[in-house]
Protein backbone atom coordinates (compact mmCIF):
# COMPACT_ATOMS: atom_id res chain seq x y z
CA UNK A 1 0.00 0.00 0.00
CA UNK A 2 1.53 3.13 -0.60
CA UNK A 3 1.76 6.12 1.78
CA UNK A 4 -0.91 8.65 1.13
CA UNK A 5 -0.76 12.03 2.39
CA UNK A 6 2.12 10.74 5.06
CA UNK A 7 -0.93 8.69 6.59
CA UNK A 8 1.27 6.26 9.61
CA UNK A 9 -1.64 3.83 8.77
CA UNK A 10 -1.22 3.69 5.08
CA UNK A 11 1.05 1.38 3.93
CA UNK A 12 2.00 0.26 7.73
CA UNK A 13 5.34 -0.74 8.12
CA UNK A 14 6.03 -2.11 11.57
CA UNK A 15 4.64 -5.69 10.43
CA UNK A 16 6.37 -6.72 14.01
CA UNK A 17 3.68 -4.83 16.02
CA UNK A 18 0.54 -6.00 13.32
CA UNK A 19 -1.38 -9.03 15.69
CA UNK A 20 -3.85 -9.37 12.88
CA UNK A 21 -4.44 -9.02 8.94
CA UNK A 22 -6.77 -9.90 6.54
CA UNK A 23 -8.29 -8.80 2.79
CA UNK A 24 -9.71 -5.42 4.89
CA UNK A 25 -7.89 -4.38 7.87
CA UNK A 26 -5.10 -4.68 10.26
CA UNK A 27 -4.86 -4.90 13.84
CA UNK A 28 -1.75 -3.28 15.43
CA UNK A 29 -0.61 -2.53 19.10
CA UNK A 30 -0.91 1.34 19.80
CA UNK A 31 2.14 3.15 19.68
CA UNK A 32 0.17 5.89 21.34
CA UNK A 33 -1.23 3.64 24.26
CA UNK A 34 -3.74 4.36 26.97
CA UNK A 35 -2.66 0.94 28.67
CA UNK A 36 -0.55 -1.98 28.11
CA UNK A 37 -2.37 -4.24 24.87
CA UNK A 38 -3.89 -1.08 23.76
CA UNK A 39 -4.74 -2.67 20.14
CA UNK A 40 -5.93 -0.34 17.03
CA UNK A 41 -7.87 -2.14 14.29
CA UNK A 42 -8.03 0.13 11.08
CA UNK A 43 -8.74 -0.21 7.53
CA UNK A 44 -6.67 -1.16 4.77
CA UNK A 45 -8.30 1.83 2.82
CA UNK A 46 -7.73 5.20 4.03
CA UNK A 47 -11.11 6.81 5.49
CA UNK A 48 -11.20 10.04 7.73
CA UNK A 49 -13.95 8.85 10.20
CA UNK A 50 -16.97 6.32 10.63
CA UNK A 51 -19.40 8.06 7.94
CA UNK A 52 -16.86 7.59 5.09
CA UNK A 53 -16.98 4.00 5.82
CA UNK A 54 -18.77 1.58 4.03
CA UNK A 55 -21.62 -0.09 6.08
CA UNK A 56 -20.36 -3.87 4.63
CA UNK A 57 -16.61 -2.89 6.24
CA UNK A 58 -17.69 -0.82 9.20
CA UNK A 59 -19.32 -4.40 10.50
CA UNK A 60 -16.33 -6.41 9.26
CA UNK A 61 -13.94 -3.70 11.27
CA UNK A 62 -16.54 -4.01 14.71
CA UNK A 63 -16.54 -7.96 14.36
CA UNK A 64 -12.46 -8.43 14.04
CA UNK A 65 -12.84 -5.74 16.92
CA UNK A 66 -14.91 -8.24 18.88
CA UNK A 67 -12.66 -11.21 18.71
CA UNK A 68 -9.75 -9.30 19.18
CA UNK A 69 -11.18 -8.09 22.16
CA UNK A 70 -11.95 -11.31 23.61
CA UNK A 71 -8.30 -12.16 22.32
CA UNK A 72 -6.53 -9.25 24.57
CA UNK A 73 -8.79 -10.15 27.50
CA UNK A 74 -6.98 -13.14 27.30
CA UNK A 75 -3.64 -12.05 27.14
CA UNK A 76 -3.53 -9.60 29.93
CA UNK A 77 -6.82 -10.33 31.88
CA UNK A 78 -7.62 -6.73 32.20
CA UNK A 79 -11.23 -5.64 34.34
CA UNK A 80 -12.54 -4.55 31.52
CA UNK A 81 -12.06 -3.15 28.14
CA UNK A 82 -13.29 0.05 26.48
CA UNK A 83 -13.79 -0.24 22.41
CA UNK A 84 -13.89 3.35 21.04
CA UNK A 85 -13.59 5.34 17.69
CA UNK A 86 -13.64 9.08 17.08
CA UNK A 87 -14.43 11.20 14.37
CA UNK A 88 -13.50 14.47 14.59
CA UNK A 89 -12.22 15.92 17.71
CA UNK A 90 -9.20 13.99 19.64
CA UNK A 91 -8.09 11.62 16.18
CA UNK A 92 -4.23 12.27 16.09
CA UNK A 93 -4.18 10.74 13.07
CA UNK A 94 -6.60 11.27 9.88
CA UNK A 95 -7.13 7.45 9.62
CA UNK A 96 -10.62 5.66 10.57
CA UNK A 97 -9.79 3.46 14.18
CA UNK A 98 -10.93 1.83 16.36
CA UNK A 99 -9.47 1.76 19.83
CA UNK A 100 -9.73 -1.52 21.98
CA UNK A 101 -7.98 -0.52 25.33
CA UNK A 102 -7.82 -2.92 27.83
CA UNK A 103 -8.91 -1.74 31.13
CA UNK A 104 -7.57 -2.35 34.87
CA UNK A 105 -9.10 -0.87 38.54
CA UNK A 106 -7.39 2.64 39.17
CA UNK A 107 -5.72 3.19 35.95
CA UNK A 108 -5.75 6.56 34.83
CA UNK A 109 -8.03 6.63 32.01
CA UNK A 110 -10.93 7.28 34.30
CA UNK A 111 -10.99 11.08 33.28
CA UNK A 112 -12.09 9.60 30.01
CA UNK A 113 -16.02 9.38 31.92
CA UNK A 114 -15.78 12.31 33.60
CA UNK A 115 -19.50 13.53 32.84
CA UNK A 116 -21.39 16.43 32.94
CA UNK A 117 -24.33 17.03 35.51
CA UNK A 118 -27.52 15.54 34.68
CA UNK A 119 -29.44 18.29 32.15
CA UNK A 120 -33.07 17.51 33.49
CA UNK A 121 -35.58 15.64 31.93
CA UNK A 122 -36.61 18.67 29.84
CA UNK A 123 -33.60 19.07 28.44
CA UNK A 124 -32.72 15.51 27.70
CA UNK A 125 -36.16 15.72 25.73
CA UNK A 126 -35.31 18.43 23.80
CA UNK A 127 -31.93 16.52 22.50
CA UNK A 128 -34.03 13.62 21.62
CA UNK A 129 -36.11 15.63 19.71
CA UNK A 130 -33.64 17.54 17.80
CA UNK A 131 -31.79 13.76 17.36
CA UNK A 132 -35.16 12.05 16.14
CA UNK A 133 -35.70 15.09 13.56
CA UNK A 134 -31.92 14.64 12.61
CA UNK A 135 -32.73 10.61 11.87
CA UNK A 136 -35.05 12.14 9.14
ZN1 LIG B 1 -4.40 6.35 5.91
Amino acid sequence: MPLRNGCPFCGFPDKEVVFYEDSLCLGIVSKAPLNKYHGLIVPKEHYTDSQRVPDEILVHLYLVSKKVAQAIAKACNPDGITMVHDDGLNKTVEHFTIHIIPRFRGDKIGGFYLREEDPGLQARATYATRIRECLG
